[in-house]
């Protein structure tokens, strides 16, 4: 199949497209800047969606981007750069005269509200609560397709925990302090912690690509993009200082995270969510990655 990745170029695109092309899939990515296996935004605009069987939507304005100040000019491109690239993909899905027969958002886990106790599926309602909730409302309902061309096209949403790999994400700003022995828990560490080995988010992506079973349904289905290990933040820290064979003995106090990362951002990491992978389970889906230990032993290792 020809499968379209809306900022395919990033982190879990560069795996996700490893992984369609070793199936056999033809990939062709949506980006801000031109070449070879790419159409930019500005294409897409003009000339419509090009001819594909399914797409998916990973661009996004890097939320842990060490480069930049937590202020409103960088609040402001976490939001537009997710929701006018997933508004442009699904525009270009519902004008065309023959529309994929599935479109793929991956948002996050940040629409549920942190909480030591409480545990999210699927099914659990949610209503914003805080900026990044707000920001996973708008960037959700910004995919949604007119019934009528969701009569034939899957709706998917899949929302990640922090994707761990080497390449990307949380683990290529933490692998260097922890390795120089520098590690320790953030905030009280006994914060849940939602994770996801990029290979294993890959894996539900592809599976979320392929054609549906059933008859299309008028809302997005969604999946929880999570190990179905529930750990904290404690529970992490001391798992990759024991694979690195390092001491973990440096905690980052909540109030220092705050001041350095802003409190709106730092949430993802002084407070978190146990969120469980149920129609993700249910869907029949393997992870290879189930637990820490053989995500970080595969990371590390690699
Ligand atoms: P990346 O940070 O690797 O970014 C993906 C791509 O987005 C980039 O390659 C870039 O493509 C495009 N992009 C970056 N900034 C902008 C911008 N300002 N405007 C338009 N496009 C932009 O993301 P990941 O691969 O790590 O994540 C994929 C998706 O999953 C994102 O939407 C992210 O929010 C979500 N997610 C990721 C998690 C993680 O831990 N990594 C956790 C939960 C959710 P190009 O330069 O080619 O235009």
């Amino acid at each position: 199949m020809r499968v379209l990745i809306g900022g395919g170029s990033g982190f879990v695109g560069r795996e996700l497209t490893r992984l369609l092309r070793d199936k056999g899939h033809e990939v062709t990515v949506i980006s801000r800047q031109p070449g070879p296996g790419k159409i930019t935004w500005g294409e897409l605009e003009s000339q419509g969606l090009p001819p594909c069987e399914s797409a998916v939507n990973l661009a996004g304005e890097n939320l842990m981007n060490p480069l930049r100040w937590w202020n409103e000019s960088y609040k402001k491109d976490l939001f537009s750069s997710r929701i006018d690239t997933t508004k442009a993909l699904s525009n270009a899905i519902a004008a065309s005269s023959s529309p994929p027969h599935s479109w793929v958002l991956v948002s996050g886990v940040a629409c549920y509200k942190p909480s030591l106790t409480a545990e999210y599926t699927e099914d659990s309602e949610w209503t914003p609560f805080d900026l990044l909730s707000k920001l996973v409302k708008e960037w959700e309902a910004s995919a949604l397709l007119p019934e009528s061309v969701a009569k034939t096209t899957k709706q998917v949403v899949i929302r990640p925990g922090a994707v761990l790999g080497r390449d990307g994400g949380a683990m290529k700003q933490m692998l260097l302090p922890f390795w120089l022995g520098l590690g320790g828990t953030l905030g009280s560490g006994s914060q849940p912690f939602p994770w996801i080995h990029v290979s294993d988010l890959a894996g539900i992506i592809a599976q979320a690509l392929e054609p549906a079973a059933d008859a299309a349904s008028p809302s997005p289905q969604v999946l929880n993009g999570v190990a179905p290990a529930l750990n904290t933040n404690y529970e992490f820290t001391k798992e990759l200082g024991r694979v690195l064979r390092r001491p973990t003995i440096f905690p980052v106090p909540g109030f220092v995270m705050n001041t350095l990362m802003g409190s709106e951002r730092a949430v993802v990491l002084t407070q978190g969510q146990k969120v469980i992978p149920q129609r993700t389970l249910e869907s029949g889906f393997q992870y290879k990655y189930p637990d820490l230990t053989s995500a970080l032993k595969q990371i590390v290792g690699s």
